[in-house]
């Protein structure tokens, strides 16, 4: 069977072939019978409109599921009105419910990453955290893969002038996923333009994005 790329954080809820996906679908919108693989979470945006005990209630059922490969998304994002202690609040429980059933955890961080390094330095959680829409220099690359981080990136790399497009070749690339997240873009045009500035064949990084993959979900569910 050959390679197929894998869109590690996708709202898109279509299946195309030759892309393996793991979609991303808010607590209050998973049906419990689906067998596609997915994450589920209470995204920051949504902290302060949703009924948030009840929607914990059903992802503490959901993360149960084995459809459901990963938690979130989840995380932190100072650009909202949401005050940074709620959502810091509301993250933890995520993180530690994905300790519970040691699931990855997929992170929607904006403005917040020393508040997130913080968190992981302190220890506690173990299992691996994977950054989405990763959008910052190598430094913050660097320190967040010291701290068992992967980074998900998607399609700011696509943008001439974002950090991302000058960080990404020097991000080691046993550490790196793409994604399609919300954009008109496949994962596919990401992985062309990751590729190009790897410098390595089409090929080679789909089977080293497999590879991550496995390390981290054991094999493609
Ligand atoms: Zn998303």
């Amino acid at each position: 069977m050959p390679t197929p790329f894998i869109d590690i954080h996708s709202h898109h809820l279509i299946s195309i072939p030759d892309i393996f996906v793991i979609q991303s679908r808010f607590v209050h919108e998973v049906d419990e019978k689906s067998e596609q693989p997915f994450s589920s979470g209470i995204h920051p945006w949504h902290l302060n409109s949703r009924p948030l005990e009840t929607d914990f209630s059903k992802l503490e059922e959901i993360a149960k599921l084995k459809s459901c490969i990963a938690i979130g998304e989840t995380g932190l994002d100072q650009a909202i009105g949401t005050s940074i202690d709620v959502q810091k609040q509301w993250f933890i429980r995520h993180l530690e419910l994905a300790e519970v059933f040691k699931k990855p955890v997929i992170i929607h961080c904006v403005r917040a990453y020393s508040d997130l390094i913080q968190i992981r330095k302190t220890g506690k959680f173990k299992t691996p955290w994977i950054i989405h829409g990763f959008n910052e220099n190598a430094k913050v690359a660097r320190d967040l893969i010291l701290l068992n981080c992967w980074l998900s990136v998607g399609h700011r790399l696509l943008q001439e002038n974002s950090k991302v497009a000058a960080s990404f070749p020097k991000i080691h690339i046993d550490r790196i996923f793409l994604e399609s997240d919300d954009s008109a873009l496949s994962v596919s045009e990401v992985y062309e333009k990751a590729s190009l500035l790897l410098q390595i064949s089409l090929n080679d990084l789909k089977l080293q994005i497999h590879q991550n993959f496995v390390h981290l979900f054991g094999k493609l569910v």
